[in-house]
């Protein structure tokens, strides 16, 4: 309990919340204090522990886009489930989140159901496992994750390489982070004053990776963990700078997060992937923000190995998950929320997710 009850010491929190009070008190230009959560694993816990409601008024707290599976394309899901059924010896794999995010033509879900070999994987290893069991089919390993998760698929990818196992390719559709927290500042359809930085992204890339915020755009950006503890001592740092217009990039989670992040899991992106524009939910296409595997590995590449045919194609229908993860509204807004769209009836992927930000709404809200 040590680690837990070190970071939830409730003294500790009264402490930074009346610090974070004062703060915006004594600055009354800058209330509410207007900060964006990048991640949807750090919107689970400001609801989950309460602190969008400690804060009201004084701070405003904004869901990004956070959410690997929920920026996941319509396009890119149609690929999959199309690749499943480019030969009929085919197993896809990937994680438990994917199988029931809405394509343009139904989840993985419905296609199993319909006989189509669609597996849940805990790890890209265990992906692995399942092509050297399955000698005579083809694994195609469906690889949705920012930089917390596609180090993990480098390392299955060199791993493959090394054991010769020539059966695995990957459908990479993983994600850069920054591009994307820069292509929402850009856009200017929210005012923000400060971005609390994702924790396990930052764990890969380093906190210095969010430099561009105060450099680029003159804002400030503090890197938390998930504890409540860590949030408030983010926030407190974000509500200082604001106060005192002294932007930086505070590393509030430094017992995970090195400055230069971890070499090791860089050192593998780089190895086998290369950085290319990737079309994002809500966004369209990013430049320089998805990962697709490089020429070394291009036999690897679910995408070159067994093209199939996908166009854009519409989100589901009044579903405004778009706008949800551009920040522009809070899933409140949305007119299918709660009444038509559920976490056991869901319209769109950020209902779907244990990390999207209507889930949260819908789980904490009332
Ligand atoms: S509530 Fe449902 S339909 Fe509305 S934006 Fe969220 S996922 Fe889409």
């Amino acid at each position: 309990m040590k680690f837990i009850d070190e970071f939830r010491d409730p003294d500790l929190a009264r402490r930074l919340i009346g610090q974070i009070r004062h703060e915006v008190a004594a600055h009354p230009t800058i209330r509410p204090v207007r900060l964006m959560e990048f991640c949807g694993g750090h919107t689970h816990a400001i609801f989950h522990y309460g602190l969008r409601q400690t804060l009201e008024g004084d701070v405003e707290l904004r869901s990004g886009p956070g959410c690997p599976v929920c920026v996941t394309a319509s396009r890119d899901l149609d690929t999959a489930m199309a690749l499943s059924g480019v030969q009929p010896d085919v197993i896809l794999a990937t994680f438990g989140d994917m199988v029931r995010v809405p394509g343009s033509r139904g989840n993985l879900q419905e296609l199993r159901a319909a006989g189509a070999d669609v597996r849940i994987v805990y790890s890209p290893l265990d992906a692995l496992s399942l092509a050297q069991a399955n000698p005579d089919r083809e694994v195609i390993f469906l690889g949705v994750g920012f930089e917390t998760t596609a180090p993990g698929v480098a390392a299955a990818v060199l791993q493959a390489e090394k054991v010769e196992v020539p059966n695995l390719s990957v459908l990479s559709l993983h994600k850069l982070t920054p591009p994307a927290m820069r292509a929402i500042l850009d856009a200017g359809e929210v005012a923000l004053d400060g971005i609390i930085g994702p924790g396990h992204v930052s764990a890969v890339i380093g906190s210095d990776a969010w430099s561009f915020l105060p450099d680029d755009y003159g804002i400030p950006c503090a890197v938390a963990g998930f504890e409540p503890l860590d949030l408030l001592g983010a926030i407190a740092a974000l509500v200082h700078a604001v106060a005192e217009g002294t932007p930086g990039v505070f590393n509030t989670y430094g017992r995970s997060v090195p400055p230069a992040g971890n070499p090791t899991a860089m050192r593998m992106l780089d190895q086998v992937f290369d950085v290319r524009a990737a079309a994002w939910r809500g966004f369209g296409e990013i430049p320089r923000s998805g990962l697709v595997l490089n020429a070394a590995y291009a036999h690897r590449d679910a995408a070159r190995r067994f093209p199939v045919e996908a166009t854009d194609t519409p989100e589901p229908k009044g579903c405004r998950c778009g706008e949800v993860l551009r920040g522009v509204i809070e899933p409140s807004a949305c007119p299918l929320f709660r009444r038509v769209c559920t976490p056991r009836n869901p319209v769109g992927p950020c209902m779907v997710s244990a990390e999207g930000a209507c889930a949260a709404f819908y789980k904490y809200s009332e």
